[in-house]
């Protein structure tokens, strides 16, 4: 059995009874970064072998763990945060093991994007999550475009280093509309800032932003 586990966005607590008796209980644990699970793992003495799956090794490491499975071993595919597929490699296993008829299931817990949107406090009953925005200028420009003719809220995901080119390219093609910045969730941290794309703009040029974004608009 493949274990699909969603674990915390940043805050330890946050994790179910059910996801930490399945990371007990398993042989494996496949995670993106094993330094990073451990200190969940630790924080909830579970003490089983880990296993990295992330990127790099998606390919390879899967068909290893695709055998494992086959064997009729059972493995608990985690992230570093939040949910496995989410953006992260965990969508190629998940895949491979639907493919060979392994049987899966999911242990749900948190998820950035649903976290930014019930904070947001903008309509949740139909909305578009964008994943991460192109890297390239114009093709974040052409994207935030298509997405501008949506009639539903729009959420995307984005790095501290992207947030301010990110920001003015939403101006742009946006215009000055209240717009919502969900940071560092369930962290020390945590701000959600509800305000125009030019008041965010002034306060994150007089206060470098760091951590975790959310966007939504
Ligand atoms: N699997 C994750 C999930 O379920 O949300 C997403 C993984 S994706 C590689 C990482 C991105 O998620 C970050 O760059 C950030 O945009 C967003 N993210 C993750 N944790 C966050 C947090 N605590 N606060 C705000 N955004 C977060």
């Amino acid at each position: 059995m493949l274990y699909i586990v969603a674990t915390p966005i940043g805050n330890l607590q946050d994790i179910t009874l059910r996801a930490v008796e399945v990371l007990k209980s398993v042989d494996l644990i496949a995670c993106e970064d094993t330094r990073h699970t451990k200190i969940l793992l630790n924080h909830y003495g579970i003490s089983k072998p880990t296993t990295s799956f992330f990127q790099h090794n998606r390919f390879i490491k899967g068909e290893y763990l695709l055998n494992l499975l086959k064997e009729g071993k059972h493995i608990a595919l985690v992230s570093d945060a939040g949910t496995p597929g989410i953006l992260d490699p965990g969508y190629n296993l998940i895949n491979l093991a639907i493919k060979n008829n392994i049987e899966l299931t999911f242990i749900p817990g948190p998820t950035a994007f649903i976290s930014a949107l019930v904070l947001s406090g903008k309509p949740a009953h139909e909305f578009y999550f964008a994943g991460f925005l192109p890297n390239k200028k114009i093709s974040r420009k052409n994207k935030l475009r298509a997405l501008a003719k949506l009639k539903c809220t729009v959420l995307c995901y984005e790095s501290c280093h992207r947030i301010l080119a990110t920001l003015e390219d939403i101006q742009e093609v946006f215009g000055e509309r209240e717009i919502v910045v969900a940071r560092e969730l369930t962290k020390k941290f945590e701000e959600v800032i509800r305000a125009t794309p030019q008041i965010i703009l002034a306060k994150f040029k007089q206060t470098k932003p760091r951590g975790e974004f959310v966007l939504v608009i």
